[in-house]
């Protein structure tokens, strides 16, 4: 029951903020004109994009939201002194598009950066570096990717996690959604035999209340995913912006303070090894 109680409250919060999103679309036609007037941001309130059903990274729970993204988000917001921020859904597969079209002029969604997104996007950061894993049921004896042949796995269309499997483990009958909470039920009740994306993402899934002792994360990290900050093409003057400001995060101490308080809950171990990373030089 909690667990068809939480994936109806992710539902209902996915849908609400998807139709949001699309009374955004509009407006986002009419303020894209001024949008590309100001190479290197503009002044005032800033749209930006997040994850909207990912726990610890970037979550909707009514007005509120939380997660690690989100708080880097209000910071390098805060920095480059625009507000209000207003958050609109990102899912993965939109995120080039939101971009381009000025919906958003930054997104912070556990966004990896990647030769191909370049094509469509700059990216400021990275501000984290996290693996791709696989989210298992407790009793599973899946102990990494090379146990996946012939398995039913689910992912995000749009996402490296999806674009990884389908290149490197061409065995595995992989299903597609649109978010990654979808697929949570479908693990939990055996129709799936596991879930992929990043470790951050599949840690807090498996911390929540619902899913404890019925969904284990199997903690064999298979690629690296680098998180950048999404932004208009070319925009070298904002890159450069939001660079300085999550350098500013790091060397504050509230880095730290937002992975404590954003992963701690979930026992999420982060890798020291390649965390904070330095920013790459925009271009
Ligand atoms: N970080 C990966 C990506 O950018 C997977 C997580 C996601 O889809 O947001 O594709």
């Amino acid at each position: 029951m909690n667990t068809r109680r939480i994936g109806a409250l992710i539902g209902a919060a996915t849908l609400a903020l998807t139709l949001t999103a699309c009374g955004d679309d509009s407006g986002g036609t009419s303020t894209s004109g001024s949008g590309t007037a100001g190479a290197g941001g503009g002044s005032g309130a800033i749209k930006i994009g997040i994850k909207f059903d990912q726990p610890g990274l970037g979550l909707k729970d009514g007005n509120t939201y939380s997660g690690f993204d989100v708080d880097v988000a209000n910071y390098v917001a805060k920095e480059l002194g625009r507000s209000p921020v207003t958050f609109i859904q990102a899912p993965s597969k939109q995120r080039e598009d939101l971009i381009a079209t000025g919906q958003v002029e930054l997104i912070f969604a556990t966004y990896s950066i990647t030769d191909e997104r370049k094509q469509k996007v700059s990216f400021a950061g990275p501000y984290f570096v996290a693996g791709q894993d696989l989210l298992v049921a407790a009793d599973s004896d899946i102990a990494g990717p090379e146990d996946l042949d012939g398995k039913k796995l689910c992912s995000v269309t749009g996402s490296t996690s999806a674009q990884k499997v389908k290149d490197s483990y061409p065995g595995v009958q992989l299903q597609n959604f649109d978010t990654y909470s979808k697929c949570l039920d479908l693990v939990v009740n055996g129709q799936l035999d596991a879930l992929t994306t990043d470790n951050t993402i599949l840690a807090g899934y498996a911390a929540q209340p619902a899913y404890k002792g019925k969904l284990k994360v199997v903690g064999k990290t298979f690629s690296e995913e680098r998180y950048g900050v999404g932004l208009k093409k070319g925009d070298v003057a904002l890159c450069e912006k939001v660079n300085t400001a999550l350098k500013k995060m790091v060397d504050s101490g509230d880095w730290q303070k937002a992975v404590d308080a954003n992963f701690g809950p979930a026992g999420f171990k982060v890798d020291t090894s390649t965390n904070p990373p330095k920013t790459d030089a925009c271009s």
